[in-house]
């Protein structure tokens, strides 16, 4: 596969054309940015880590029926993936409370939720990502009636699938963000699923094995990478 252009690159990750019309190669940075980017750092092979913990998750749920942008694992860095319109909303369905829930309603930090939590934030750094409801997505026409539908329904098999992954390695699926796009008038999974997109506590210690080590500076960042990284492949 040949390397084209750079097309895109935004906080995590560089997107390049193929010789392939339909396909990109994404490449994986060792960059980190949290609260809308404010912080800024380095986690060290972050990207070799995040490339193949997405790498043997895309796998995962594309055997179990989930339709995922991911082609495959080209080398340490990069994947294949098709080429996909973007739908503007991040995705973040939650089990536990944490992060932003708990600043908006003042919940304690672990608080195990009833039911999961579907939100769906706008995808604008200008304005933070802000939190809106699925009436500002289908009037703002970032996603129709039916494209709606097919995200949620994908967004609660893809928890309960990942929250199983997750436990039988140990660790708990706390919360994470998802990314779709069309492909082909289909609505499929796109981004990545890593630690800088998931919240994972370990099972029994509660130990943090995801960005918020980074986040809030609790020490061992590239560790809890690496972490995951051995379970998830192992
Ligand atoms: N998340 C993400 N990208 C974002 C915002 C959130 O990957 O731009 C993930 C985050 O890592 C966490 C989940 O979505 O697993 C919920 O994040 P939250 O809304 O609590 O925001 P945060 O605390 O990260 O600001």
């Amino acid at each position: 596969m040949k390397k084209g252009k750079q097309i895109y690159e935004g906080k995590a990750k560089i997107l390049y054309e193929t010789d392939a019309p339909d396909l990109l190669i994404q490449y994986f940075k060792d960059d980190a940015t949290a609260f809308n980017a404010q912080k800024k750092g380095t986690i060290q092979e972050k990207g070799i880590f995040n490339n193949s913990i997405s790498s043997r998750i895309f796998e995962y749920l594309e055997s179990q029926g989930i339709r995922t942008h991911y082609e495959k694992k080209l080398n340490d860095r990069e994947m294949l993936v098709k080429r996909v319109e973007i739908v503007p909303i991040e995705v973040i369905i939650r089990n536990v409370a944490a992060g932003s829930l708990c600043k908006l309603l003042a919940l304690a930090e672990g608080l195990k939720l009833k039911t999961p939590i579907l939100d769906f934030c706008y995808k604008k750094d200008e304005l933070g990502d802000p939190l809106v409801s699925e009436y500002h997505v289908l009037a703002l026409g970032w996603a129709t009636a039916q494209e709606i539908a097919t995200i949620k329904d994908y967004t609660f098999k893809v928890n309960d699938l990942m929250k199983k992954f997750f436990l039988a390695i140990n660790l708990d699926l706390i919360d994470f963000k998802l990314e779709f796009g069309r492909y082909k008038g289909q609505i499929i999974l796109a981004d990545e699923i890593s630690p800088d997109t998931c919240r994972l506590w370990e099972v029994g210690t509660g130990k943090k094995l995801d960005k918020d080590r980074f986040r809030k500076d609790l020490g061992d960042v590239e560790e809890a990478y690496k972490e995951v990284f051995s379970r998830v492949t192992k």
